[in-house]
């Protein structure tokens, strides 16, 4: 078996039925992390003995069909997610030297269901960036043309996917950092309802926005893993007790009466015309499939990138208080007084867009200006909030690009903020409403860049959105980068 194009389902089945063993497996992966991630700076921290160790550990079992869901699958997690031991720098010299003393809950899932975690992930400082241009320890490169990026901040998890370094990874989705490098990657990249996934162990960037969500090179992968860490959690307060189904199973393939809502109006200006036509396409063939396409409004969709801008910055603002040097994070050495000892560890210590970001969203949040910015942004959120749900109740699922443009060349917005915020604007309308969404490949521009179909639904009913995209997916199948950019065809 080709472990770089094999899912993590017919990895888990070899294990099981003894064609190959775990450490084999996990050889595999992480010789393919050797060979090609000076390439494509997808992967920080690589802990090959104890990878080696837990693998070896999984062929200890005398019984393989009792192995959990994710069994001998190799793993990256994005290093702003802790792993116990293993360096979480978050892509910031603040936290350079961060070996955490516990692993997030998700990471404790993972391991609980057999997969294997092999490393970090590369991803922006503080998963605060559309580009994964922002890491303090170099850019990630995107498989499919390695002049241009992955997309940000899950841009490591996404590129080691989608290059086959390995079959899942787990991202964190604030304002679309899963779903918009998926998308510019070709892999599938899911966003979950807010308080589907345990948030304890994911370094905080903005709390009410935070979740953390499953890149694969597949849908049914994708669902696996995210049924793996999602669930009420007495770690953190705000996971929901929602039962969590199984969605693999309810993958039918069949989206007959499936009501799909397109607010066409968005894409009338600043769209790439052929990330338009991708995703038009890929609504006729989900319209042959049986699913009905409708023109839907929704409302105040041009606020949120302000209101997320405004929201998100001000939690970061609050959330990064706490690396000064001595509670947490890089100290500044030679400083004899506190104040200055304070200065220097956070000017050294944190890079240009944080410093932007820590910067503005102390000024939303400060007397005098509080009322025109932060409490406007909540108020603006709450009609964007409004809009999706009123979407929602004349139809099952919402439809756009996921990115208005494919991947755009490394450089080309890193010193242009605003053009970098833009990025987000078909992503961030669903992480201020709370629902999920997800990004599925649906074309390649002549280009041979990969293009994203994003789909939104209601918040707990991730099931609509995976049998959606499932089906969508039996039709349009999964590309490799590659010469022909034509790997497989035919999902899982
Ligand atoms: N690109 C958005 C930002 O820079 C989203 C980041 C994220 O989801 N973590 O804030």
């Amino acid at each position: 078996m080709d472990g770089s194009t094999a899912t993590a389902g017919a990895l888990r089945a070899a294990f099981v039925d003894g064609t190959t063993t775990a450490t084999m497996i996990c050889e595999a992966a992480l010789a393919r992390i050797a060979s090609r991630n000076a390439e494509l700076g997808a992967m920080l921290a690589v802990d090959e003995a104890s990878a080696l160790r837990r693998a070896a550990a999984l062929d200890a079992v005398d019984d393989r069909r009792r192995a959990g869901p994710l069994a001998a699958v190799p793993v990256a997690v994005k290093d702003n997610i802790c792993t116990a031991g293993l360096t979480t720098t978050a892509g910031s010299r603040m936290l350079a030297d961060f070996a955490p003393p516990y692993s997030a809950t998700a990471v404790e899932r993972l391991e609980r269901a057999g997969a294997i975690v092999v490393g970090k992930a590369n991803c922006d400082e503080f998963a605060m960036g559309s580009s994964s241009e922002h890491s303090a320890f170099g850019p990630v490169r995107n498989p499919w043309d390695r002049s241009r990026t992955p997309g940000g901040s899950s841009g490591g998890s996404a590129a080691a996917v989608a290059a086959g370094l390995v079959p899942l990874a787990l991202g964190s989705d604030t304002g679309g950092s899963v779903r918009q490098p998926a998308a510019l990657c070709g892999c599938v990249g899911v966003r979950p309802t807010y308080g589907r996934v345990s948030r304890h162990g994911l370094v905080a960037f903005a709390s009410s926005l935070d979740q953390i969500g499953p890149l694969a090179a597949t849908v049914r992968d994708a669902a696996v893993l995210l049924r793996v860490i999602a669930g009420r959690d007495a770690f953190d307060a705000t996971t929901a007790s929602a039962p969590v189904p199984d969605w693999e199973a309810a993958l039918d393939g069949d989206v007959r009466g499936c009501r799909i809502g397109v607010p066409r109006h968005l894409l009338a200006s600043g769209v790439d015309a052929e990330v338009s036509a991708a995703v038009t396409s890929a609504l006729e063939v989900l319209a042959s499939q049986g699913a009905e396409i409708r023109e839907i409004a929704l409302a105040h969709t041009d606020l949120a990138v302000p209101a997320y801008y405004l929201i998100a910055t001000a939690e970061a603002s609050s959330n990064l208080a706490r690396y000064d040097g001595v509670r947490y994070g890089h100290r500044a050495s030679g400083e004899r007084a506190l104040r200055a000892m304070y200065e220097r560890s956070r000017a050294e210590g944190f890079g240009a867009e944080v410093k932007r970001r820590v910067i503005l969203g102390t000024f939303v949040l400060s007397a005098g200006y509080i009322d025109a910015y932060y409490r406007q942004a909540q108020q603006a959120r709450e009609q964007i909030t409004a809009g999706f749900m009123a979407a929602l109740d004349e139809v099952d699922l919402i439809a756009m690009p996921t990115s208005p443009t494919p991947a755009f060349p490394l450089g080309e917005r890193l010193h242009d903020p605003v053009a970098m915020y833009l990025s987000d604007v078909f992503t961030v309308g669903a992480s201020l409403a709370g629902i999920p969404a997800l990004s599925i490949p649906c074309g390649l521009t002549a280009g041979g860049l990969p293009v994203g179909l994003q789909l939104a639904g209601r918040p707990f009913d991730e099931a609509t959105l995976f049998r959606v995209a499932d089906a969508f997916e039996r039709e349009y199948g999964f590309r490799r980068p590659g010469p022909s950019g034509a790997g497989r065809r035919g999902g899982a």
